[in-house]
C-alpha cells in the first residue's frame, strides 16, 4: 500500500513538492508511519512568498469590514468541520480527542476575535492641533508575513498568528510543524472555501531548510514564532539581523506554587489535569508543584492516588485522559529525564516509563510520572522535559516559592492556589511570569487578552493575538493635514456602502 503524500498549498493550489526530502509522520498510538510529508526547498518557500507578495497590493486594498466578512465565513466553515480538524490532530499528535477539540475551540476564538478587525484597526484623532490642522493614526499592514509553529497545537498555534496578521490586510506563509502537518492543509482547504484569494494564505511544509528561507527572504516583513527556547533565540537573532520584526515564543517550565490554605482537593485535581493533561505537551502544562511548609506531606499521597486511576489509551478512546508521546525520540528523552532525576537523587514516587497500552505495544505511551524532593539544581527542575513528569519541590514558606520562580530562566505560565485575597495579590504582583493563574491551573489567556511569557519564553516585544497581536502585524502612520478648502462632489441619492 502506497502512503498518503502530504504537500504543500501555494496561490490557492495543492503542491506535492519537488526538494525530494520527505519525512515520515506516524500515528503515535500505532507506532506506525501513516503518511510522508513533502520538506520544502529554497524554490518552494520561493513560490510561497511570491504568490503572497502578489496578492497583497489587492487584499491590503479590500475595506476591512469586506476581509473581516471572508473571516466570518471562515469561522462558519471551522465550526463545521471541528471533529474532522480534532480528530486528524489525534491521529498525528496523539492527544486525546476531547483536548483536540479545546484546541480546535481556542483556535476558534482568535478567528472570531479577528473577524472584529474593523474595530481594532481604528485609529485616533486629534481635530486642530494647530489652526487649520488636524492629524490622526491609522495602523497599515506590513506586506508578506510568516508564521512557524511547534507540533503541540497543529490547529491553534497556528490561529494564533494567521486570522489576526490576514484580517489585518496581510498575506501569509504558514511553516507548521512536519511532525503533525495534516491540520494546515485542512486549515488552508476552509479558507480557499471560505473565498479568500488565491494567495492571502499558504502552506510550506518544512523543517530548518524552509525556515531558514523565510527567515532570509527580502520580501518576508515579520516572522512569528512559537517552539523550544534554543530555537526561538534563533529566530530572533536571525530574524532581526534580516531586517524583520519578530516574535518568538519559546519554552518553558511552569510552577504550581500551593500553600497551606489551599482546598488540597482542588488543587491536587488542578495538577492531575495540567501535569498529565496531553501528555504534558502544552507549553502551559504544570511541570513543577512548590509545596508550602506541610502542603507535601497532605497533598503527595492524593497525586499518587489520582494516578493510579489515570487512563492512559489511544486518544481516540472516550475516556482516554492521556494519550501518547508524540513521538518515539521525545518518548527516549523523556525517558532520559526520569533517568537522570533518579541519579540525581530525587524521590521517584510515581514510575511511567514501563507502562504498555494493550492492543497498542508499539505506540509511544508512557504513564504519568511523580517526583518528590526535588531539588533546584537538578537537571529535571532546570530544564523543560515536555512530558507527563511532574517535579515536587519543598519550600518553607510564601517567599522562597516566590524566589524560586522568579530566580527560573523561562517564565511562561504560573498558577497560585490559596484561599486568600492578600496572598494572591502579593503573588500576583510580584512574580516575574507572563501569565498568572490564581487558583486557576493553566490560565492561557482569552483570544482578545494576547498570550506570552517573560524571560527565556518569549523573545520579542509583543505578545500573541489580543491587541499586541494586531500591533504586531501593522505599523503606525501619523497624517497631519490641512485643508485651504473642501473639494465639491456630485449629488449621491443612495445610501453608500463599502465597495
Ligand atoms: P521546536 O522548536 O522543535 O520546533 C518548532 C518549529 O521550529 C517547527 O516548525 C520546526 O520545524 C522548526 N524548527 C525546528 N528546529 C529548527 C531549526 N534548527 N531551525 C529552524 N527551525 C527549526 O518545537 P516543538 O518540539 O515542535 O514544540 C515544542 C516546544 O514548543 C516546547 O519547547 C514548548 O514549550 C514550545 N511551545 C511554546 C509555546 C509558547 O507559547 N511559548 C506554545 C507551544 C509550544
Amino acid at each position: 500500500m502506497s502512503l498518503t503524500h502530504i504537500g504543500h498549498h501555494i496561490h490557492g493550489n495543492s503542491v506535492e513538492g519537488n526538494s525530494g526530502r520527505l519525512q515520515d509522520v506516524f500515528n503515535p498510538a500505532t507506532g506506525t508511519v501513516s503518511a510522508q510529508v513533502a520538506l520544502a526547498g529554497v524554490d518552494e518557500v520561493s513560490l510561497a512568498v511570491q504568490s503572497a507578495q502578489a496578492a497583497f497590493p489587492g487584499w491590503s486594498a479590500m475595506p476591512p469590514i469586506r476581509r473581516a466578512r471572508l473571516m466570518n465565513r471562515f469561522l462558519a466553515l471551522l465550526n463545521d468541520n471541528k471533529d474532522a480538524l480534532a480528530r486528524a490532530i489525534t491521529l498525528e499528535h496523539g492527544k486525546v480527542f476531547t483536548d483536540a477539540q479545546g484546541e480546535v475551540e481556542r483556535g476558534i476564538d482568535i478567528v472570531e476575535f479577528a473577524c472584529g478587525m474593523p474595530q481594532l484597526l481604528k485609529g485616533d484623532y486629534t481635530e486642530q492641533v494647530s489652526t487649520g490642522i488636524d492629524n490622526w493614526t491609522l495602523r497599515q499592514p506590513l506586506g508578506v508575513v510568516a508564521g512557524v509553529t511547534p507540533f503541540n497545537f497543529p490547529v491553534m498555534v497556528p490561529m494564533w498568528m494567521f486570522p489576526v496578521a490576514i484580517a489585518a490586510g496581510n498575506t501569509f506563509v504558514l511553516k507548521p510543524s512536519p511532525t503533525d502537518p495534516t491540520p494546515s492543509l485542512m486549515m488552508a482547504d476552509l479558507m480557499k472555501q471560505a473565498g479568500f484569494p488565491d494567495g492571502v494564505f499558504n502552506v510550506v511544509q518544512g523543517d530548518k531548510v524552509a525556515v531558514d528561507a523565510l527567515l532570509e527572504h527580502p520580501d518576508v516583513q515579520a516572522i512569528s514564532f512559537v517552539g523550544s527556547t534554543p530555537i526561538a533565540n534563533y529566530i530572533y537573532e536571525v530574524g532581526a539581523r534580516h531586517g524583520k520584526r519578530v516574535q518568538a515564543l519559546g519554552g518553558a517550565k511552569n510552577h504550581m506554587l500551593v500553600m497551606p490554605d489551599a482546598d488540597l482537593n482542588k488543587a491536587a485535581d488542578a495538577l492531575m489535569g495540567a501535569a498529565y493533561g496531553s501528555a504534558g505537551e502544552r507549553c502551559m502544562a504544570i511541570s513543577v508543584a512548590t509545596l508550602v511548609g506541610d502542603v507535601g506531606d497532605r497533598l503527595i499521597p492524593m497525586l499518587v492516588e489520582r494516578l493510579q486511576t489515570l487512563k492512559v489509551k489511544n486518544g481516540l478512546e472516550p475516556d482516554a485522559e492521556m494519550g501518547p508521546i508524540v513521538s518515539a525520540a521525545a518518548h527516549q528523552r523523556i525517558t532520559n529525564y526520569i533517568a537522570s532525576g533518579v541519579e540525581e537523587g530525587a524521590s521517584l514516587l510515581v514510575d511511567g516509563r514501563d507502562l504498555t497500552v494493550p492492543g497498542f505495544e508499539s505506540g509511544f505511551f508512557m504513564g504519568g510520572t511523580l517526583f518528590d524532593h526535588v531539588r533546584a539544581d537538578m537537571t529535571i527542575y532546570l530544564e523543560e522535559i515536555f512530558g507527563p513528569v511532574l517535579a515536587c519541590v519543598r519550600v518553607k514558606d510564601f517567599n522562597e516559592g516566590l524566589e524560586l520562580i522568579n530566580a527560573h530562566e523561562f517564565g511562561n505560565g504560573v498558577s497560585l492556589f490559596t484561599q486568600d485575597g492578600n496572598t494572591a495579590r502579593e503573588f500576583s504582583r510580584r512574580v516575574q511570569v507572563g501569565m498568572v493563574g490564581v487558583n486557576v491551573p493553566i490560565p492561557v489567556p482569552m483570544a482578545w487578552h494576547g498570550f506570552g511569557g517573560w524571560k527565556r519564553s518569549l523573545f520579542g516585544d509583543m505578545h500573541a493575538y489580543g491587541e499586541e497581536g494586531v500591533r504586531f502585524y501593522t505599523k503606525q502612520k501619523s497624517v497631519m493635514q490641512r485643508w485651504p478648502e473642501s473639494i465639491a462632489k456630485g449629488a449621491e441619492f443612495t445610501m453608500p456602502v463599502a465597495k
